[in-house]
């Protein structure tokens, strides 16, 4: 990967959102005033409609029962807004994960996941249909990057995910299919309807943005200083092994993505996350626990280990249970601020993009 496909990246969701009428839920308050304008109707308005899209949730114009009936149709005829279509629900009997298929206006479908804690969810979202990215142990990305999704698509993630259920939502985590920095622009417009206080009024300490390491992505989000969680996909603390398992690793060193991320700690204050999924033999060993300490050693970060979900495509397995506790150990005794990660969704196809390739399998057969 070239740093030009940066740029041919952020186009794929331009040229498909083009196919379609203009869409209400991507629109931020100014750009619902200037709707109203041109239809010639008084500024108030446009807040009632933010307050029907991003607060009552509303499923279309026709439930908008403070709107005139004739501004009602003007909206369906001529602006986009209608929620994704829910055309598969999996929930695991272990924990109560739920995962959804969701069909998009131009029939392609994403995943995203409720995870339940105690009187609150937190939802996994996808950033894009599929991902080009190529990790070699990552179920999203083996038919490659069909288009970015919108802002309004990625809320509908969201929205769906609370309408069907009565827990508060206040963890969002853009960890699903997609590489969320390739698609900036659609990402940020998400993150501010999302937090904004006539919206759910999310806090940005609620939001977690997972990226594979795009560091021209991790510079930019840096400029906008927000109070969100960055993830960093890690996986090997040396460059030799990060390329056999991240295309992206040969794009950007190491050296380069920790220079980016101590940049993105300077300009926000904001402790960073590092993903490292660990796969028997490959990165679990005592050297790359030394590695990795040294990489992070006296940055404000955490670990998340992650072992590994076995995908059917791929022959890589998971660490054991002892060489987890011994990598895990490693980090502590190097002063390392390390979790493993509790595995929610076992039993429902749980890793990155499973769900979504079962069920296209699945419409192939039929
Ligand atoms: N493109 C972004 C976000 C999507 S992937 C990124 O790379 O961070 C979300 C997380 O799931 C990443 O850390 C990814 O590396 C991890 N992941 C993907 N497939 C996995 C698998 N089979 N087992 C464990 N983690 C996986």
């Amino acid at each position: 990967m070239k740093d030009s496909n940066f740029d041919e990246n952020m186009t794929i969701g331009a040229a498909a959102a083009s196919l379609q009428k203009p869409d209400l839920r991507s629109m931020d308050l100014d750009d619902l005033t200037g709707v109203m304008e041109r239809m010639g109707e008084k500024p108030f308005r446009a807040s009632q409609l933010f307050d029907w899209l991003h607060h009552r949730l509303a499923e279309s114009p026709d439930d908008m029962n403070n709107l005139p009936k004739a501004l009602r149709e003007k909206l369906k005829a001529e602006y986009h807004c209608v929620p994704l279509k829910t055309v598969r629900v999996k929930e695991s009997a272990l924990d109560g994960t739920r995962k959804y298929l969701l069909e998009l206006g131009d029939n392609n479908v994403i995943e995203c996941v409720r995870m339940e804690y105690e009187d609150w969810s937190s939802v996994c979202i996808s950033s894009q249909v599929g991902c080009a990215m190529g990790c070699r142990f990552c179920a999203s990305t083996l038919d490659g990057c069909v288009r970015n999704l919108t802002a309004g698509e990625m809320l509908e993630e969201v929205y769906a995910i609370s309408r069907a259920g009565d827990k508060r939502i206040s963890n969002v985590v853009v960890m699903g299919s997609g590489e969320p920095l390739l698609n900036l622009d659609n990402l940020l417009k998400f993150i501010r309807l999302l937090t904004h206080e006539k919206g759910l009024n999310l806090s940005q300490r609620g939001i977690t943005v997972s990226t594979c390491g795009i560091v021209p992505g991790i510079y930019a989000l840096a400029e906008e200083k927000l109070g969100i969680t960055l993830a960093i996909s890690l996986h090997a603390a040396d460059d030799e092994t990060r390329k056999s398992l991240m295309p992206v690793a040969s794009t950007y060193s190491l050296k380069d993505l920790m220079t980016a991320c101590r940049d993105y700690f300077h300009k926000t204050g904001r402790r960073l996350s590092f993903e490292y999924a660990l796969i028997d033999g490959v990165n679990d060993r005592e050297i790359d626990a030394e590695r990795l300490s040294k990489l992070i050693r006296g940055m404000k970060a955490h670990v998340n280990l992650i072992p590994v979900n076995p995908v059917k495509e791929r022959n890589f397995q998971r660490s054991s249970p002892d060489s987890i506790r011994k990598f895990k150990t490693k980090l502590e005794k190097n002063g390392i601020n390390v979790t493993i990660r509790r595995e929610l969704g076992r039993d429902i196809d749980g890793s990155c993009g499973q769900l979504r390739r079962t069920y296209m399998e699945d419409s192939d057969k039929c």
